[in-house]
């Protein structure tokens, strides 16, 4: 699916890669993750149908834009400028992260192009610290600066179980609907109007099902739940990012099969919506 992002129809979804991982409190490593995505994902142990009906191996159901290089820029202006650059080809944008620091410029690029955005958050953390050890573009605070910003106009967390009394006072302020672990299944919370954002943390899942990620936050998400939420998204997906994906924690290549299975079937669901 190399096709040239130039060459593909309105609308389609395209993948970028956005190794970048300098923003990440505790561990490194989710740099490395875009290409092992790829790679589970052209695996032939699989094939390219999604759940919902939908052939991804027809050609121009996706496209890759391939992976960002950083050179002389700052990492955020180059996020933000190349994220901006396919929404302005008409194409929607499905970054994979990097660690969660980078939803903030992909959000800002989406945020000039679309109006009224609703993001829905997948994430065992609520990453609404005002900074954390002093950097407030810390993977642990874009939904912070995002809401601040007004780069969105709805933000809605699914899978939180590490809340703070300082991010509980954040997602009052910022009127942040949360949900949190406990209260799943929400099925009927994904019926949403469009334009929709999907930010998904991998460590939403439970690290018994995706143990490669940084912050292992027993009590989460099967696979399955997570993708039961997914399918049941009803509004238009304007994009997407799938983040904190650590392969130098993943032992077993178990989490890289979690992410390209989640990538198909969020792309499935964005060709159907
Ligand atoms: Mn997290
Ligand atoms: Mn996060």
């Amino acid at each position: 699916m190399a096709l040239h992002p130039n060459a593909v129809k309105l609308g389609t979804p395209v993948i970028l890669g956005v190794p970048f991982d300098a923003n990440s409190s505790w561990l490194r490593g989710a740099a490395g993750a875009p290409p092992i995505i790829r790679v589970a994902l052209n695996s032939i142990s699989s094939n390219w149908w999604t759940e919902t009906g939908v052939d991804l191996g027809v050609e121009g159901a996706f496209c890759d834009a391939g992976d960002l290089k950083f050179t002389f820029d700052e990492p955020f202006a180059a996020i933000e400028r190349k994220v901006g650059e396919l929404l302005d080809k008409g194409l929607r944008p499905v970054c994979l992260g990097g660690d969660h620091s980078i939803t903030l410029p992909i959000v800002r690029a989406f945020g000039k192009h679309i109006p009224g955005l609703t993001i829905l958050h997948f994430d065992a953390h609520p990453d609404l610290y005002d900074e954390l050890e002093g950097n407030r573009l810390s993977h642990a605070c874009p939904f912070a600066r995002i809401m601040e910003e007004g780069a969105a106009k709805r933000l809605i967390q699914i899978g939180i179980r590490t809340m703070t009394a300082h991010q509980r006072e954040q997602a009052k302020k910022f009127g942040v609907e949360v949900i949190e672990m406990r209260q799943l299944p929400v099925l009927d919370r994904m019926n949403v109007d469009g334009p929709i954002y999907i930010s998904f943390d991998m460590d939403a899942f439970d690290p018994a099902f995706a143990p490669g990620i940084s912050h292992r936050e027993p009590g989460g998400m099967s696979v399955r739940e997570a993708i039961a939420h997914i399918h049941t998204i009803t509004g238009k997906i304007a994009g997407a990012d799938i983040v904190e994906f650590n392969p130098a924690q993943d032992h077993t290549q178990i989490t890289a099969t979690v992410a390209a299975k989640l990538l198909k079937e969020i792309l499935g669901k964005m060709i159907l919506n």
